[in-house]
């Protein structure tokens, strides 16, 4: 009788273990789409430029990106095209730091188009078309499905809402929400950048610029506008 019991005993461990490797393994590893090589060479110029190592890494940098950071959609369907722009955008800004994580990002929020400050998608007056979280929003950004798509397709004008938000999420993971990013900027070079910021804001502000004016509003507007035009078209 009691090698019974033993054999039950050790035939419920077993299951038991089998059962949480499983679930890690599903929890760990979200597989890309079949067709990610396609969806990335049609939609992300930056990825169609790099040399065929150069691609493989930044696959691989997707991949762990969307494993880390959970993407739903709020009243709007996330399909696997967004999945990959939204964690093109985290990668683009910081493929040159091999080992970049985004410690203060758990969640991203996939809004169908424009809202406003109260979180409505809907009415007339929506100016907002991707936000980082403050507060209770803490660690989670909203993108909008519509402006994401249309910065990678519309390469002309230099707009890129995801790199725009993660461009904010960099300046932020230092602290200080002021267009210097600290945790990527050796020391020495913070005063010159903040004086480079102002020196072209004005110029900016006197002469008009090729960058959008947004990013003349301040200097966390402008670090963020100026890295979208330099990312989402890298032949400027
Ligand atoms: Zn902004």
């Amino acid at each position: 009788m009691l090698i019974i019991f033993q054999v039950l005993f050790v035939f419920a461990w077993i299951v038991i273990i089998t059962l949480i490797v499983y679930k890690r393994r599903t929890e760990e590893s979200i597989p890309l789409p079949e067709n990610y090589q396609e969806l990335l060479t049609d939609y992300v110029q930056f990825y169609r430029q790099l040399d065929e190592e150069a691609k493989e890494k930044f696959e691989k940098r997707i991949e762990h990106f969307l494993s880390a950071v959970k993407i739903t959609g709020v009243n709007a369907v996330v399909e696997d095209l967004d999945r990959l722009l939204i964690a093109s955008g985290a990668i683009i800004p910081v493929f040159a730091i091999p080992d970049w994580q985004y410690i203060n990002l758990h969640e991203v929020l996939l809004y169908p188009g424009a809202f406003n400050e109260d979180f409505d998608q809907a009415g007339s007056d929506r100016p907002i078309a991707g936000m980082v979280g403050t507060g209770a929003m803490q660690h989670v950004m909203i993108i909008t499905k519509w402006q994401l798509r249309q910065g990678f397709i519309n390469n002309q004008d230099a707009h890129n809402t995801a790199i725009h938000e993660f461009v904010h999420l960099i300046d932020k993971m230092d602290g200080t929400f002021d267009g210097v990013p600290e945790i990527i900027l050796e020391r020495k070079y913070v005063e010159r950048w903040k004086q480079i910021m102002d020196s072209t804001i004005s110029r900016m502000k006197n002469h008009g610029s090729d960058i959008d004016m947004y990013g003349a509003t301040n200097p966390t507007e402008f670090f963020a506008v100026v890295s979208e035009y330099f990312l989402n078209n890298p032949v400027y």
